[in-house]
């Protein structure tokens, strides 16, 4: 496998972790060199239409020559600066921004690293928020097959499943779950579906801080798309008891879904949220939580007189440069037209894929296409199958999913739809 001077395969197989891997049994990892527009270029010149957006994130394809100006232009000026008694243009201009693009009353922006840390922020807001207000509170309510990230506090409110709570029993803070929503986005609502939820929050309403959920799309737990309605309630609830809703952005926001953020599928507006992965149209790291000023101040008004965080990279002037070059390109590229488009073209393709046999169920919503499978993929063979077919696309488990960039074309799209028919029908 190793070329001269090429990537060491061999290296990175004994050395290197990758993203949930075993180092005893490694999988295949593929070598790319450049990535352009939708194009992943291998070492071998092979290119591959991406279909992940490399995890939500490069929702307008890959050395978008504004982003590469936009991250040049404030290297040349500065990459980093503390922000502890400093401030800059890039990040004052992009806390404007998302105060405006957001729903109403979130006007109180924290710079983060990453969407993790972003939900230590949020969860860490609401605890210092009620113990400010004498009140103490120490447990968070959220729904099974959640994903908020894998740092502690992230994986606590994370599906116990799927992020193993049982190994790090004694560790982990112990959270409510309630029933995941099973009322489907395109369902008809039935009131049913929130009673676990609604009997949860009324039992457990004097000790949680916040109700913390992924609106409309439970991602990295299974994919599952739900109604709005149920969001709706929840935020009914919440008002009712006057418990804080944090919602999880972090794989949502920016158009994936249709609407700029998914909260507005149910027009309702969080307490805090967390956005991140598109933020930066996935040149870099950077997350960010935004809140109301009165949350903020009551947080501030507790004992610490502060809220208790600050990283060493927060506000990264390099990352904020390229995340407003990135909101200013997504105004510009009538995003919604072009997430649209994917969605009539993935309601037009999946139930193709759907009459397959291997095939349980297929679902999309704006520019994300699921096809669950009855059984798990076998990961490795699949994924070279796909490179053979041109495409990157990663599965996991029994879920084969799309997200591509927002630029893809008609064409290029259905090289991914019909990749995945094509792989499933041997
Ligand atoms: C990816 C993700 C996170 C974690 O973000 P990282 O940048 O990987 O730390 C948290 N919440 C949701 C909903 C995500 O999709």
């Amino acid at each position: 496998m190793r070329k001269e001077n090429g990537i060491d395969i061999t290296f990175d197989q004994n050395h290197i972790w990758h993203p949930y891997t075993s180092t005893i049994t490694p999988l295949p990892c593929y070598p790319v060199t450049e990535a352009c527009g939708v194009y992943l270029t291998l070492e071998d010149g092979t290119q591959l239409i991406d279909g992940m957006s490399s995890w939500w994130s490069a929702i307008h394809g890959y050395n978008h020559p504004q982003l590469t100006a936009a991250a040049k232009t404030q290297l040349d000026k500065m990459s980093h600066v503390m922000f502890g008694g400093i401030t800059h243009q890039p990040a004052v201009e992009l806390c404007k921004k998302l105060v405006a693009i957001t729903p109403q009353g979130l006007d109180t922006v924290f710079l983060a690293d990453s969407g993790s840390v972003a939900v230590e922020v949020a969860l860490k807001m609401a605890l210092q928020y009620w113990h400010a207000k004498d009140e103490p509170r120490a447990k968070f309510l959220t729904l099974r097959h959640g994903y908020h990230g894998d740092t502690f506090a992230a994986m606590s409110v994370t599906d116990p499943d799927n992020s193993m709570h049982s190994i790090y029993k004694g560790f982990l803070p112990e959270h409510i779950f309630t029933d995941s929503p099973q009322c489907g986005f395109w369902e008809e609502w039935n009131e049913d579906d929130i009673a676990d939820f609604s009997h949860k929050l009324a039992q457990h309403h004097q000790e949680v801080a916040a109700v913390i959920l992924e609106p409309i799309v439970q991602g990295a737990g299974g994919m599952r798309l739900y109604h709005p309605t149920y969001l709706c309630r929840v935020r009914e609830l919440c008002d009712h008891y006057g418990v804080l809703l944090i919602a999880d952005e972090i794989a949502t926001g920016f158009g994936r879904t249709g609407k700029l953020f998914a909260c507005e599928h149910a027009n309702i507006s969080p307490d805090i949220m967390c956005v991140g992965k598109a933020l930066t149209g996935g040149y870099m790291t950077l997350s960010a939580v935004i809140t109301h000023k009165h949350i903020a101040d009551t947080v501030c008004s507790g004992e610490a007189g502060c809220f208790m965080h600050g990283p060493t990279f927060m506000g990264n002037p390099l990352a904020c440069a390229v995340a407003n070059a990135n909101l200013a390109i997504l105004e510009k590229n009538q995003w919604q037209q072009q997430v649209e488009d994917i969605e009539k073209q993935f309601a037009y393709e999946l139930p193709i894929i759907a009459t397959l046999e291997k095939v349980k169920q297929v679902r999309w919503l704006g520019a994300i296409g699921v096809v669950e499978l009855h059984q798990a993929v076998n990961m490795t063979e699949i994924q070279q199958a796909f490179v053979n077919a041109g495409v990157w696309i990663r599965p996991f488990g029994r879920l084969i999913y799309i997200m591509p960039p927002y630029i893809i074309t008609s064409a290029q799209l259905s090289c991914l739809t019909q990749a995945i028919y094509q792989i499933l029908n041997t």
